[in-house]
Order: C-alpha cells, then sequence, then structure tokens
C-alpha cells in the first residue's frame, strides 16, 4: 500500500513540473488562479467579478453583502506537505468555513477565511480562470461546457477520474469553485463572454448560500430549477427584468415553447433543454408571483413538494408559452436534444468544418445533414487532429469508469477504448479514426431521429 503511495506522489510530483503554471491571486470574496500566463491586466477581471458578486447577491437579497472575517489581502501562507498537514497547523484558530488552497510554491498553502454574511459564516469562492474555452474543456474532459461550479470540488466524481495537472489542483481546492474561460466562442466578446458566464456561475453561488440560509441542501433541488434560478440571475442581470407587460413569453422563451407546444413537460424536460425550460418556469414563476423576491420566500414551501408544484403549474405554464415561435426555434431545440453542438466538438479535429454544418442549418430536416456529413468514412487524419482526438477519448473514459452510466454503455466504451489503444499503438490512423467516430455515434447520436421533439 505504501509503496503504491510514494509511487503515486512521485508520478503527481513529476506531472506537477510539467503542468502549466497556476497562478493564485487573493480576492475579497476568496482566491482567483490563473491557468497559464496571468492576462495582462488581471485586476480588471478581479473587479468584474466583485462587481458580480456584489450585484448577484444583492438581487438574491443576500445583504448587507459578506465580507472577509479578516485582512483578505495578505493570507496566512503555510508550508506543509497536504492540505491536511496545512489545516493541523492552523487549527485550532481557522474557522472551518475557511478553505486551505494550494499557494504560489509547491508545498506551499494558503488559508482563506471565510466570509461573514450577517450571522452565517459561509465558505470563500474559488475562481479558476483559463485562457481560452479549449483549456477549460480539455482539462475538465468537458466538451459541451461553456463554464462550471462546482459545490465541493473534492468529492466531485469527474475531477476523481481526470488526471489532467489542472484536476489534480482541483481537487484540492475546498469550497465552492467556479471555473470560466477570458475568451470563449465567437461572436461575443471576450468580455461579454466573461462576464455572461461568470453572471450563470455566480447565481449558482447565490443559490447555494442561500439554500444555506435556509437550512435547505442545493443537492436537494433538481437540475431544472438550478439552471433556472441561474438563468434567470444571467438573463436579469444583463438585459433588465422582462417587460412583463409588452413581452410576449414565446419571444423570450422560444425553445421553452417549442418544448411545450410539442407537448414536452416540466418534469419530462431532457438535460439539453434545462437552462431553457427551467429559465422559462423561472419567469413563469417570477410573474405570477410579481417578484423574483416573493418567488425566493415562496421557494422553501415549493420544494417541500416540488414534483406535485410542477405538475400543478404545468397546464398554466404550457398556456403561457402559446403562440407561434420564430422559425430559427424548432432548428435549435432539435440541434440541442440531438447533442449536435457537443458531437460537433468532439469530431471537428476530423471535421473541420463540422461548426460551418450546424451554423449552416436552417431547417429542422437539415438536421440529418448534419449526422449524414459526420457518418463517415472519416478523412486520414492529420497529427495535430490526432493530439486533439487523443484527448477526447477522456469522453469514453468517463463514460466507461463513471457511476450511474447504464451498465452496456459502460461496456461499450471499455471495448472501444481497448480498440483505439491497440490502434494508436500500432499506428493505423485510419483505423483509429474510425473507431474514434463509430464510438462518438455509438454513444452519442440518438437512437432514431424523432419525429417531433422530443
Ligand atoms: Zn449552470
Amino acid at each position: 500500500m505504501k509503496r503504491t503511495t510514494a509511487l503515486l506522489v512521485l508520478l503527481l510530483g513529476v506531472a506537477g513540473i510539467a503542468a502549466p503554471a497556476i497562478t493564485p491571486t487573493p480576492w475579497r470574496y476568496g482566491v482567483f488562479y490563473w491557468v497559464g500566463e496571468v492576462p495582462e491586466h488581471p485586476e480588471a477581471y478581479v473587479n468584474m467579478a466583485t462587481n458580480w458578486v456584489d450585484r448577484v447577491f444583492a438581487f438574491w437579497g443576500l445583504t448587507p453583502l459578506p465580507g472577509p472575517t479578516v485582512d483578505w489581502r495578505n493570507p496566512q501562507e503555510i508550508s506543509a506537505n497536504s492540505q491536511e498537514e496545512a489545516r493541523l497547523v492552523l487549527s485550532p484558530d481557522f474557522s472551518p468555513a475557511g478553505v486551505v488552497v494550494p499557494g504560489p510554491e509547491a508545498g506551499t498553502f494558503w488559508a482563506v477565511p471565510s466570509l461573514l454574511l450577517r450571522e452565517l459564516e459561509i465558505n470563500p469562492l474559488t475562481l479558476v480562470v483559463f485562457p481560452a474555452i479549449g483549456e477549460l474543456q480539455t482539462s475538465l474532459c468537458a466538451f459541451n461546457w461553456a463554464g462550471a461550479f462546482f459545490r465541493h470540488p473534492p468529492s466531485s466524481e469527474r475531477l476523481a477520474l481526470l488526471d489532467s495537472p489542472v484536476a489534480a489542483v482541483l481537487r484540492e481546492i475546498g469550497g465552492p469553485a467556479i471555473l470560466l474561460p477570458v475568451i470563449g466562442r465567437p461572436p461575443m466578446t471576450s468580455q461579454d463572454y466573461f462576464m455572461s458566464i461568470l453572471a450563470h456561475e455566480i447565481g449558482h453561488w447565490a443559490t447555494l448560500v442561500w439554500a444555506e440560509g435556509h437550512g435547505l441542501d442545493m443537492a436537494g433541488m433538481t437540475g431544472l430549477l438550478i439552471e433556472g434560478l441561474a438563468e434567470y440571475t444571467e438573463f436579469t442581470l444583463s438585459f433588465g427584468e422582462p417587460d412583463r407587460h409588452r413581452a410576449a413569453p414565446v419571444s423570450l422563451h422560444p425553445v421553452a415553447a417549442v418544448w411545450a407546444q410539442r407537448g414536452g413537460g416540466l418534469a419530462d424536460a431532457p438535460n439539453e433543454l434545462i437552462h431553457a425550460v427551467g429559465l422559462s418556469l423561472v419567469d413563469f414563476l417570477v410573474r405570477k408571483h410579481y417578484l423574483f423576491g416573493n418567488v425566493l420566500r415562496l421557494l422553501p414551501s415549493f420544494l417541500e413538494d416540488w414534483n406535485a408544484r410542477l405538475a400543478e403549474w404545468e397546464g398554466e405554464w404550457r398556456e403561457w408559452l402559446r403562440g407561434e415561435v420564430p422559425p430559427w426555434a424548432p432548428v435549435r431545440t432539435r440541434l440541442l436534444v440531438e447533442k449536435v453542438f457537443y458531437v460537433a466538438s468532439l469530431v471537428e479535429p476530423l471535421f473541420p468544418n463540422a461548426w460551418d454544418v450546424v451554423r449552416g442549418t436552417t431547417a429542422e430536416e437539415d438536421v440529418a445533414w448534419f449526422w449524414a456529413s459526420i457518418s463517415g468514412p472519416p478523412p486520414t487524419p492529420t497529427p495535430d487532429a490526432l493530439q486533439k482526438l487523443r484527448e477526447r477519448e477522456c469522453v469514453f473514459r468517463l463514460a466507461a469508469q463513471r457511476e450511474g452510466v447504464p451498465p452496456e454503455v459502460r461496456e461499450q466504451a471499455q471495448e472501444i477504448l481497448a480498440r483505439l489503444d491497440q490502434h494508436w499503438e500500432a499506428g493505423d490512423w485510419d483505423a483509429y479514426a474510425a473507431t474514434y467516430l463509430e464510438a462518438v455515434l455509438t454513444q452519442l447520436k440518438p437512437a432514431q431521429s424523432p419525429e417531433g421533439i422530443p
């Protein structure tokens, strides 16, 4: 046992040397980490984040705003072999709600103090900033993510299964964390992108803090509600509250309207639609009860019997979303439901025009063209493409190992991984590319293109 541990420490240590630099900066609400190079004006991003936390917390009624319990500018630095050891050095004076995180040098840790919200001591927040979306997706093996919020990173199943150097650092971070890139996808400017992702993820943090303050567990809330609350926070703080008298619900929630009009419900919205449907639900509730604050006041009682409430609201919500949807809405809904955006990121190294095909899809029937355009046989991959495909294999490793994945899918993923390894070692790149594509199609393509959505 001991030898294995020593070997692991050695391996992780060696991996650590090759890792991109991860630089911490103290922050009023916790700590920032910059992955890779620190951007030219880091204070601009720190200020944006402070500003958004202030606005989001005020929107959620979490005021007076939480403040640091001690001077946050000079976090106490501890030299220790592990986080546990650093915590032992700090105890008993260090609050359990404070977090101990990796410091600027290997073998150093920072004691980041807890925050005080009225009488409630809460965890500080860790913000991990990646230079661009590609780095975030590769480090987390999340090719369909724009950003992320973790309640307690060390317990996250995904992080436990990843071996990227950034994941190793993330595992060491206690308390809630937000991961986001400086540069996202065009056409948004990097600042717009950073801000909108940040508003959404801080909405999740506010939900967590709000739930704690009400003796509730955020883990007990459904994804539909969690994403709906974050989307509503982002939407309202970015664009102002929807004009309830003039804007028709269907024009604000076109994807949710397509879903509702085709018989989809609140409880059965697929994962790919929970952001859109969740946003429509929260907006529906705000209009029903006049203010977001009123919905928050009622939420604890809603949560006692959530499924019954959803069933009760569904008819009225569907009626509320009646009306003509814009022509692009059914196309977008279908692209989402069929995971086309995700699949396009996975096959892009093989089919560089995959995104153009997605962008060029203007009619629902044309979604079939996307699947036809990537049905192979794939071209011989370039060395650069091979590298990218190899990185994306982690998607199947996660499928092969994660709990909750159906056994047949796990077995299929294991079998595919074995074949990918064989072809890789034999240097048979055509067979490798064909197997990779087969893996994407068998694991992610919907079983049949349905007539109506779902
Ligand atoms: Zn979210």
